[in-house]
């Protein structure tokens, strides 16, 4: 998600950075270019001419074009304003203050996302947070709906409604309440049936269910892979029937990202969670200075830190980093940071976190991100000596041919993986050059 926006953005303020001074001109050519690059990534057009007109407003001041690193100024303007469009600085948590248990209600068109997201907020909520949750499906369209449901919320740990047959949404949503309620739990997520498009029915159920459940949240979840689609959903589910938070699904794929940062302005409503895969556990809060940063190719070193403390042997990682640190990282810890990297999930969502990776991650687009390619790696690594995993520089061509024979691999993989190995030390090296306060100084702090 973001790639061609981040490239591009992350293009014209290099450029800008390292300029001394600046005219009016200038920055009007890179507001330009920035209007461009949202318009290709399909941010609403409303919200793009909002962006501009804000960012020239403060930009053109003086003060910023006689500034010591005019270019810089800019730079933190623009950050500025795409917080902004993002809905502004920090996570909006969910609601949750309200009277047990919480009723919280699923919105969304079918195949958005919904009922994964359901599965997901039990996970969270009950297990991170503790809670004792209860998932009901309101979907009597789709058959399987309440099975689906139901077996996420096994999977998730948390209780699920038993089916009865033949209620309607709005008697499973009061027998959902009821048994809340008598059960004493926390909190109810109701899950509603999805429609292949808008239709006043479907908002007319949602209004009814929630007349009686009187939800803490109306949680809207929507694809960010339907670009201004999602938007257009959005626009019409709130006109409907109002909803508290969006929760963007997803975000794993390629959107371009405009929908992302069209919601706020044309919805009100903030985003407040976002998935990025399958799994159960790819729920993440929306942090719009952390998308803000790595669309401008900051990367977003504190999800990055958050989800590896989530998710990693914390001593494993913190061995790893000295390794790369003090540059004595060798085969046998590239193989032990595959390791660590599956647990995490999908290579690219990773490099997406990382300062300046943008660029890398094009460089690799489609070549080797899946997982299955870091198995070989792995395999390809256990078929070396341990001197071999130590200096990969020795490995001679009919080593690497027996290497080859010995992990079931060709040639090329193995020529690939030393490559890639190779890369990766450089691209460390670079990065500790540039160290902590490098980093910073590439910011725009
Ligand atoms: P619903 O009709 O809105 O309830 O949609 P589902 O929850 O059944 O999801 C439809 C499909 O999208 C399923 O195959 C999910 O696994 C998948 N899905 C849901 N959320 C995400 C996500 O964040 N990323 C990816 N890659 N797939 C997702």
């Amino acid at each position: 998600m973001f790639d061609s926006l981040s490239g591009r953005m992350t293009g014209v303020f290099d450029r800008l950075r390292t300029r001394g001074a600046l005219s009016e001109a200038d920055v009007a050519e890179a507001m330009r270019e920035v209007r461009l690059a949202m318009l290709d990534s399909d941010v609403a057009l409303p919200v793009v001419k909002d962006f501009i007109n804000r960012v020239r407003e403060r930009a053109i001041g003086a003060e910023v074009l006689e500034s010591i690193s005019p270019g810089q100024a800019v730079a933190k303007i623009v950050n500025d304003a795409l917080v902004e469009a993002l809905g502004g600085a920090g996570a909006v948590p969910l609601n949750l203050n309200a009277a047990a248990p919480i009723p919280i209600l699923m919105v969304g068109l079918q195949g958005s996302g919904k009922t994964t997201t359901a599965g997901k907020l039990g996970l969270r909520l009950g297990g991170r947070e503790r809670r004792r949750v209860l998932l009901a499906s309101l979907d009597t369209q789709r058959p399987a709906a309440q099975l689906q449901l139901a077996q996420l919320a096994q999977r998730a740990g948390v209780a699920s409604l038993p089916i009865v047959a033949g209620q309607t949404p709005v008697q499973i949503a009061q027998r959902a309440m009821e048994t809340g309620r008598r059960e004493g739990y926390d909190i109810v997520i109701l899950d509603t049936a999805g429609r292949l498009s808008i239709d006043e029915a479907l908002m007319e159920e949602v209004r009814q269910i929630r007349a009686v459940t009187n939800p803490a949240e109306t949680l809207l979840v929507v694809d960010a892979m339907t670009g201004q689609d999602a938007v257009n959903t959005a626009r019409a589910f709130n006109e409907a029937v109002g909803v508290t938070g969006i929760v963007m699904t997803r975000m794993d794929g390629d959107a371009r990202g405009g929908a992302a940062l069209s919601m706020r302005h044309i919805t009100g409503a903030p985003i407040k969670l976002t998935g990025s895969g399958e799994k159960l556990d790819a729920l993440e809060d929306f942090h719009p200075e952390r998308v803000a940063g790595r669309i401008l190719g900051l990367g977003d070193l504190a999800g990055l830190v958050e989800k590896a403390s989530d998710t990693l042997d914390a001593e494993e990682s913190e061995k790893l980093a000295l390794k790369m640190l003090r540059g004595k990282f060798d085969l046998d810890d590239y193989a032990a940071q595959i390791k660590q990297i599956n647990k995490m999930g999908s290579i690219s969502g990773i490099l997406d976190m990382l300062p300046g990776m943008g660029q890398m991650k094009s460089q690799l687009a489609g070549k080797d991100l899946d997982t299955s390619v870091l198995k070989r790696h792995t395999a390809i690594i256990s078929s070396m000596t341990k001197s071999e995993r130590r200096t990969p520089d020795i490995i001679k061509a009919s080593r690497k041919k027996r290497i080859a024979a010995g992990s079931g691999a060709t040639v090329q993989e193995v020529n690939r993986l030393l490559k890639q190995f190779d890369d990766m030390s450089t691209m460390m090296k670079r990065i500790n050059k540039l160290g902590a306060k490098g980093l910073m100084r590439q910011g725009l702090g």
